[in-house]
């Protein structure tokens, strides 16, 4: 069951700005300051429910340049200068409707202390520990809030070069006020989300062995060699990945024209095709190859196949890498194949001699209609000595089926140019009819969660582990939650890395 929204708002020309927002929530004048604050808190959540969601709302000092008047500070926890934190685990999920309705949204912690801040000193003083804000009341409220969904909005009037007693704070003010009101009824959608839910993890999710090498690859060569290291494409498509190496000293080209002489290129896990390892050659790059193996095994069968005369039908979708870097192994050989509805214009030179390939990352069950047709059109079709579809996507697949039959909804946290993130969202929708790919918990949009008990959760194989739990940890802060985990197979995979030899 959902429980009703409190909200508390210290000022009187916050809380009436908030009531008109919200006119089916409980909002409460708590009166400025911490003691305040706190008896107006003490006595609400003494009287309700303890599952009822309890936000603060009205305006905050900023402490650090950045952060401007106008715009929204979402507190990831609140302080006392001298208390533990309070944390609110959903603020990316709060965040994210406040960002929907236009606002400039900062995530952050709000530190609440006893007196009005005056100074630029005082204020530095309050941002070293990290806060981006000030406020007189969150702590104060969110101490009684127990177990409680809570959430603080706090729209920002003041700032270190404009303090509280400055001309332009009125003008700033009025602004401040109308963005309140209209940042308000991101807190109703916050507490329609909040329940108490259970959330299903698919076993096994995120990282493959293939990608966890051809991170080590690049870890490896920056570690041995220093940046800048270039790798050739995204390393694995993933932007929380290819954003910290990018922070480490990778950097990420289109192609090799773009390396510098006598560089250090990686390939990326995807594989290249044989003409852009000529291409490096020519240029006398030092090369690393992050291919992984089970693709590299595609190529290899691609040489064969081709070399014994067939036509090979390469199953895959245009424009992937994994794709163009396969069709290179034998461009005049191999034709690609997306769809069933392909096989019908195929024309071959030899019909009795053809044979399919796939990406590694299809759906399991679409690529078997492809290659049911392929077999009633051509019958001397032969195929992979081993499936072509990894290890990795058909174990992730199996545990999302599993997930999304028991779910109402399924996230599934992977990057939009992932292959087999995109496949398990397909598959998820199939089963469930109602699932989304999610670069991190701040793209969750709370109208997905607001009739969904059962969350199902997964994620792409280049997505990394730490993405998941911070989604466990965002969506936990909507209510009491539940995690289960349902495992469809158990993986123990790994690929060596190649030595990275000193430079010579
Ligand atoms: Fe290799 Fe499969 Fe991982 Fe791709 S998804 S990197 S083919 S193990």
């Amino acid at each position: 069951m959902k429980g009703k929204l409190h909200v508390f708002a210290p000022l009187w020309v916050e809380f009436l700005a908030v009531r008109r927002a919200l006119p089916h929530a409980r909002v409460v004048h708590t009166g400025m300051g911490v003691a305040r604050a706190s008896a107006a808190a003490a006595r609400v959540c003494a009287s309700t429910a303890p599952d009822e969601p309890v936000a603060v709302a009205g305006f905050a000092g900023a402490l650090r340049p950045g952060v401007r008047p106008g715009e929204i500070v979402v507190a990831s926890e609140v302080r006392t200068p001298g208390g533990g934190p309070i944390p609110c685990p959903s603020a990316p999920l709060v965040a994210n409707a406040l960002r929907r309705r236009g606002f400039t949204v900062h995530v952050g912690p709000i530190v609440t202390v006893d007196e009005v801040v005056q100074g630029k000193a005082e204020r530095a003083e309050l941002a070293v520990s990290g806060a981006l804000a000030v406020d007189m009341e969150a702590a104060a409220v969110l101490q009684h809030a127990g177990g409680r969904p809570v959430a603080v909005v706090r729209v920002i009037v003041d700032t270190p070069d404009r303090p509280l007693w400055h001309p332009g704070t009125l003008t700033g003010g009025a602004a401040a006020l109308r963005a309140l009101r209209q940042a308000a009824p991101a807190l109703k959608d916050w507490s329609d989300s909040c329940r108490k839910r259970t959330l299903l993890l698919a076993g096994p999710r995120s990282f493959c062995a293939g990608v966890e090498r051809a991170i080590g690859i690049v870890e490896g060569a920056l570690a041995q060699y220093g940046a800048p290291v270039y790798v050739r494409k995204q390393i694995v498509h993933n932007l929380h990945v290819v954003r910290d190496l990018e922070r480490r000293g990778a950097v990420f080209v289109d192609d090799t024209d773009e390396v510098p002489d006598g560089a250090t290129l990686v390939f990326s896990a995807h594989g290249v095709s044989p003409a852009v390892r000529s291409e490096a050659q020519a240029r006398d790059l030092s090369v690393l190859d992050a291919t992984c193996p089970l693709v590299a095994k595609v190529h290899a069968e691609a040489r064969r196949f081709a070399g014994r005369g067939d036509t090979v039908f390469f199953i895959g979708h245009a424009g992937h890498e994994e794709v163009e870097g396969t069709l290179g192994e034998a461009p005049e050989s191999i034709r690609l194949v997306q769809t069933a509805d392909d096989v019908a214009a195929l024309d071959v030179p030899d019909p009795q001699r053809v044979s399919y390939l796939m990406q590694t990352t299809l759906a399991v069950d679409e690529s078997a209609t492809v290659v049911d047709a392929l077999r009633a059109r051509f019958p001397a079709l032969r195929g992979p000595s081993s499936d072509d579809i990894c290890y990795a996507t058909t174990n992730r697949q199996a545990a999302i089926r599993r997930v999304a039959t028991a779910s109402d909804v399924v996230l599934v946290v992977g990057s939009a140019n992932s292959s087999n993130s995109q496949r398990l969202v397909e598959l998820a929708i199939r089963e469930c009819g109602s699932a989304y790919l999610v670069e991190d918990e701040s793209r969750i949009d709370l109208g997905w969660l607001a009739n969904a008990q059962t969350v199902g959760l997964s994620a792409g194989a280049s997505a990394p582990p730490a993405l998941v739990d911070r989604v466990i940890v965002a969506l936990s802060g909507l209510g009491r939650t539940d995690v289960n985990e349902l495992v469809a197979a158990t993986e123990s995979v790994e690929f060596a890395a190649p030595k990275v030899a000193p430079r010579p």
